[in-house]
């Protein structure tokens, strides 16, 4: 697969984490959506080396029928192509099936909270995952510094994920702002509880928060990125919304004349998108 080399950072973070001689899937998180998609994505991405070992060559040269029914079925399930994801209707009304979580974290990224991805408030479109890692994946090599932190997606089947008015069919994700300290170096976005996990800080039009400035150059970094998976994967980018006042500021860094077609809204959202951009993906739905 094209974009298998693409998950090498996540894949190489979960073999780093799993037991020796173990499965790298062993050592996924057991809580619902991480273990669901992280085992799906992991075999599915393992299947090629799978096929490829010693003992791959002496299944096909006859040892198969020396295995029992159930361990021939066992194989059959792992190497099984991924089920594809099916959006219905549209971000602000609609649903998803084979809907997929993305990970807890990688080399350069991690979920808002590992709360929200055991809630189920962190699942995708596969196209849409395929793409956001992508992206992190090529970022990890451009400015490995930098840290990303995604937010909230969709709920497992999608339907309405209070309080976002839309992020109902797989296609929507929210991003974090990454920012740097006063030292100008990347430094962690404070996400607790009591600022419900980001969602609640508030940076002024500037971009500052106490000690912490927006990384405008890797806000325009990811969403360059981004744009370049979605063209490769053959859909686009629908909208983006983020504060109005940071846009300019956005379109000024290095990458900025990579992203100015972007369908940036223009109008003043419903709530301000100060801490976090949000991304509505143009994945092809069903009905
Ligand atoms: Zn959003």
């Amino acid at each position: 697969m094209e974009s298998a080399g693409r998950f090498a950072g996540g894949l190489l973070r979960a073999q780093a984490l799993a037991p020796a001689g173990g499965d790298a899937a062993a050592a996924l998180p057991r809580q619902p959506g991480v273990v669901r998609e992280g085992t799906g994505a992991l075999f599915g991405r393992s299947c090629q080396p799978r096929q490829s070992a010693p003992w791959a060559g002496a299944l096909a040269g006859g040892m198969m029928r020396k295995l029992s029914v159930g361990a021939a079925l066992a194989a059959m399930v792992l190497c099984a192509p991924a089920l594809a994801s099916t959006c219905f209707g549209n971000s602000g009304s609609g649903r998803i099936e084979g809907a997929v979580a993305l990970p807890l974290a990688g080399p350069n990224f991690a979920a808002y909270s590992e709360l929200g991805l055991k809630l189920g408030r962190t699942w995708v479109h596969a196209q849409v995952r395929d793409v956001v890692l992508g992206a992190y994946s090529t970022l990890s090599r451009s400015t490995p510094d930098v840290q990303y932190v995604y937010g909230e997606t969709s709920l497992r089947t999608g339907g309405p994920m209070p309080p976002h008015r839309t992020h109902e069919n797989g296609t929507s994700v929210d991003f974090m702002v990454p920012v740097r300290g006063r030292d100008g170096r990347p430094a962690p976005l404070p996400r607790t509880a009591q600022n419900r996990y980001g969602y609640d800080l508030e940076f002024d039009d500037a971009g500052k928060l106490a000690d912490l400035c927006i990384d405008f150059a890797a806000i325009a970094a990811h969403l360059a990125q981004l744009d370049v998976e979605v063209r490769r994967h053959g859909f686009g980018i629908a909208r983006v919304i983020l504060e109005p006042a940071y846009i300019p500021r956005v379109l000024a860094t290095p990458a900025g004349q990579r992203i100015k077609s972007l369908p940036f809204m223009k109008t003043k959202p419903w709530v301000r998108h100060d801490e976090h951009y949000h991304v509505d993906f143009a994945v092809k739905c069903a009905g």
